[in-house]
């Protein structure tokens, strides 16, 4: 979990450049699905490669096939047109010192002053409160949380048991969507626990999470045929 982070003056990185790189990547796909009508589905499904304006908000909708939607607090996040503000490039790693249900009622809590993307419960269902367009206060470092998703893991660092198979399982293939999702390498550098952010004091996940095995569950994952990030 992280620090409460100043959420002033989100300055918009973009320059015409990106504009004229966007209509391309939008009037590509389109060409590429026959119908105007399939096209428009197609597109509100990839919605990463959307333009900001294009891009559905939906409430209720969720990054993650079969992902369980709760709401945090806007507090506890602030909006953004990711990828195209920010350019996303890392997962963060998190545990969250507690049970799945008092970490989502902090994240709904607007004083907490952080929230992850997603919360990956001890039984592997999949919560999210965030969407990925907009940047989470996870990491208690403001460039790192305008440039990754933070996923939590119910549990405790000290506590091995905590990372179940399930777990596991769950949180590399969601963490395997969200590499896809934005062109990320499955390695170290781009999957990086709450612990290696630049000057943090949290330590988590902790010694007991099983780094080699995660890294292979989510190149696995990756390897699968597409099912679908996307919701
Ligand atoms: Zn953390």
């Amino acid at each position: 979990m992280g620090a409460s982070e100043g959420r002033a003056g989100a300055a918009g990185k973009d320059g015409d450049g990106r504009l004229g790189r966007r209509a391309l990547l939008v009037g590509g796909a389109a060409a590429a699905v026959g119908s105007a009508v399939l096209a428009r589905q197609e597109l509100s499904r990839l919605w990463w490669r959307l333009p900001g304006v294009d891009r559905p908000r939906v409430a209720g909708a969720v990054d993650f096939r079969g992902a369980r939607w709760v709401g945090a607090s806007p507090a506890n996040y602030r909006r953004a047109d990711r990828p195209d503000d920010y350019r996303v490039d890392r997962v963060v790693v998190h545990v969250t010192q507690g049970g799945y249900a008092s970490a989502v009622k902090v994240f709904q809590d607007p004083a907490h002053g952080a929230a992850a993307h997603y919360i990956v419960r001890e039984d592997g269902q999949v919560t999210q409160l965030i969407r990925e367009l907009d940047v989470a206060f996870h990491a208690g470092d403001r460039e790192y949380n305008e440039r990754s998703v933070g996923i939590e893991h119910e549990g405790f660092v000290t506590d091995a048991s905590s990372f179940t198979d399930a777990m596991y399982t769950a949180s590399a293939r969601l963490t395997a969507a969200v590499c896809g999702r934005y062109g990320m390498p499955v390695d170290r550098e781009h999957i990086i626990g709450h612990v290696e952010v630049p000057g943090t004091d949290h330590t988590d996940p902790g010694p007991h999470w099983d780094w080699d095995r995660y890294l292979e569950l989510v190149r696995r994952e990756a390897r699968r045929p597409r099912r679908g990030g996307a919701a």
